[in-house]
């Protein structure tokens, strides 16, 4: 038995919503068997309407009649219902409350039409709503949400509209009308008509199209009702910064409170939440960037089967995997779990997820950092576990940059039993040497990567606060290259005198520093080096900048190139050396953005060359958090492919730390200490 996924309301259903002889007209909770709510309402097997939210509400006898008649549409469809017998909407302003289906769409528009926050109760949780054309308005949500420049989602009518704020092409085009209506990453327009504060400074605009019979009618006029529709709406997560979304409507109205002006809810409860998935495309193929709404909990087969294994994820971006035979379920997004809230909902999707699927945890997979929090709170349940059962439970542990490349080569159906050359770049990760790994070049399988190269180790100035000042890991990089901090270097001049006496300090006694292989961090130097952003407040913020520098390059002979040293490390001071060259002789940003691109993926090249050469491997993963970069993925693609390589990229899991989960699952398994009896024609008999 499988637990479906929530899907967007079919086209069938759209027609019957605006159909004015329907009897199911202007109906915002209208499904079918083909679309609606599923995993957000299901709280127990088998799928079955009393095991749903949808529970409460009898259906009349027009809906019992279609539910019971095999030729209908609706036939067994279990959250059906319809204007007698379904949920209601209801609005609520400054303790006043309306009710009635139109009433409330005209208040939310009246609302949205003012520049007010709505918080908008949806299919997975809460959506905090505004005009995403008033700056004003963005801007209150901004300042209320604690969210400095953190792109928002937008949501318009359709595609039509959708073309006006982006450029769209074919495969784009498809992904937004695909049946999980994910968040579709897409180049926005210059004069799209929506707030530059939408995506400040960002050249990516994240679009959803309507995906419940609430949001058609938002984009729609309300009959009797003088108020213009929406253009557009800003979509976002109803949160407080990086917790978790809200769902129950007691914590939401608590949550929420100083941050929406309006509530606009519905009593049809949400039993699991689900963020909305995102999505970019490489190559008309999809690239998730977060896998949850219209996905989740949908499993991803195994190479082999497995015990049954909780893999609790990573620290950033969370979603955890249950495993057993040869089906791993991957959880909805969760976020970070360094927030109390998060660790909650955690801790509650893995009880759910487990009994759902009655899945009794032998083996907990977990990173080796030792500060994670999953880490900790795997080993506080593999005891509590270890005291309820007679089961024996064991907690494996998985590197960080391990479990990366298993997770890509699970997701392509790789048994294990010929190496993979894994090219494993992200921000960071706990190394076997106990230091920050990040930019490594791993082979091996499930069971075990020799750690063949890595980008050299610099001391970086460690923490939280260096990573949110890319100008400081610019210094660092330098002095690691040789390259004096003169003043005519924009990262130099970012910091101020103080900050670099503290700096020099730092990096000279080595106090408070790292010791950092991370190819992000990389990137983040080079941002600021090019004096494109010296501060974030997200994840990624300048190395977006710097993909989209390079992205507008015109065609130069300028070249940098890493040094690749016998013992395979990955020296990047020529790189960054000859890029203060080339900003010297006024060689232009965006040629030097690409060279640096073009760089990486030369040097991926000239690795995977010569492990071939050594161990005549011809298979080349790309993951890590730094492959969310869709220019690099392609030229470290097209340049493996050119030299013969087969090349694997994400295109079911994220690249990033959502992405984990499923490695984990399977690195576990092959280092499980349990006799091994490994398996590689998948049958259940024998599990690893
Ligand atoms: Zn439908
Ligand atoms: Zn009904
Ligand atoms: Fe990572």
């Amino acid at each position: 038995t499988l637990i479906p996924p929530d899907t967007a309301t079919c086209d069938d259903c759209v027609a019957e919503v605006l159909d004015p002889t329907n009897r199911r007209f202007r109906h915002a909770f209208t499904t079918c068997t083909a679309c609606g709510p599923r995993f957000t309402i299901i709280g127990a097997l088998p799928y079955d309407r009393p095991h749903t939210t949808m529970r409460e509400f009898a259906l009349c006898a027009a809906c019992a009649a279609e539910y019971s008649d095999p030729r209908d549409r609706r036939h067994h469809a279990q959250p059906i219902a319809c204007h007698r017998c379904g949920p209601q909407l209801q609005h609520e302003r400054f303790g006043q409350v309306t009710t009635g289906t139109d009433d409330v769409l005209a208040a939310v528009q009246a609302d949205v039409d003012a520049g007010l926050i709505v918080a908008i109760k949806g299919l997975g949780g809460y959506h905090l709503a505004v005009d995403a054309t008033s700056d004003e308005a963005v801007n209150r949500l901004r300042r209320r949400k604690d969210r400095a420049d953190k792109p928002f989602a937008v949501m318009v009518a359709d595609l039509d509209a959708a073309r006006r704020m982006a450029h769209i092409n074919d495969a784009e085009a498809s992904a937004l009308r695909s049946p999980a209506h994910p968040i579709v990453l897409l180049r926005a327009r210059a004069a799209g008509g929506v707030s530059p504060f939408v995506a400040p400074g960002n050249p990516l605009i994240g679009v959803l199209l309507p995906y419940t019979p609430f949001h058609h009618l938002l984009f729609g006029r309300v009959p009797g009702a003088d108020i213009r529709p929406p253009s557009a709406v800003v979509m976002t997560s109803g949160n407080v910064s990086e917790e978790p979304i809200c769902f129950d409507d007691d914590d939401a109205r608590r949550r929420l409170a100083p941050i929406a002006d309006s509530f606009c809810t519905h009593n049809r409860p949400i039993h699991t939440p689900c963020d909305d998935s995102v999505i970019r495309l490489v190559d008309g193929s999809e690239l998730p960037i977060r896998r949850s709404r219209g996905h989740a909990p949908l499993p991803v087969g195994l190479p082999g089967a497995v015990v049954p294994t909780l893999a609790v994820g990573g620290e950033i971006k969370n979603t955890f995997a249950v495993a057993a035979g040869s089906d791993a379920w991957l959880s909805q997004h969760l976020g970070d779990m360094s927030n109390h809230e998060t660790l909650t909902a955690f801790e509650s999707s893995v009880a759910r997820l487990t009994d759902l699927y009655r899945v009794d945890t032998q083996r907990l997979a977990v990173d080796a950092h030792p500060g994670y929090h999953t880490r900790r709170w795997a080993t506080e349940y593999a005891d509590r576990l270890a005291a309820t059962t007679t089961a024996d439970v064991e907690l494996v542990e998985v590197q960080h940059h391990h479990a990366h490349l298993a997770s890509l080569m699970a997701e392509h159906g790789h048994d294990g039993r010929r190496p993979v050359i894994g090219f494993v770049f992200d921000g960071t990760g706990y190394g076997t040497d106990h230091t920050m790994w990040g930019g490594e070049v791993l082979v091996g399988d499930y069971a075990a990567v020799d750690r063949w190269g890595h980008l050299g180790g610099v001391l970086l100035p460690g923490g939280d606060s260096a990573v949110h000042n890319p100008c400081r890991t610019a210094l660092a990089h330098l002095r690691a290259s040789d390259i004096d901090w003169s003043e005519t270097l924009a990262p130099v001049l970012a910091c101020d005198e103080t900050e670099r006496r503290i700096l020099h300090q730092q990096l000279t006694r080595s106090t408070n520093c790292v010791t950092s292989s991370s190819m992000g961090r990389l990137f983040d130097a080079v941002a600021s080096l090019l004096g494109l952003r010296h501060r974030i407040t997200y994840e990624a913020q300048a190395a977006i900048d710097l993909e989209f520098l390079a992205d507008r390059a015109v065609p130069t002979s300028f070249r940098v190139d890493f040094a690749l040293h016998d013992d395979g490390s990955i020296d990047p001071a020529p790189v960054l050396r000859g890029l203060v060259r080339g900003l010297e002789s006024g060689v232009d940003r965006a040629a030097l953005a690409y060279a640096f691109h073009q760089a990486v993926a030369d040097v991926i090249g000239r690795c995977a060359e010569r492990i071939r050469d050594e161990q005549s491997l011809h298979v080349a993963g790309l993951t890590g958090g730094v492959f969310q970069n869709v220019l690099l993925t392609r030229l470290a693609g097209e340049r493996l492919r050119q030299l013969g390589f087969e090349v694997l990229t994400h295109r079911v899991v994220p690249p990033n730390d959502g992405g984990l989960a499923l490695g984990q699952v399977m690195v576990a398994a092959h280092r499980s200490r349990r006799p091994a009896g490994l398996d590689h024609e998948g049958s259940r008999t024998a599990c690893v």
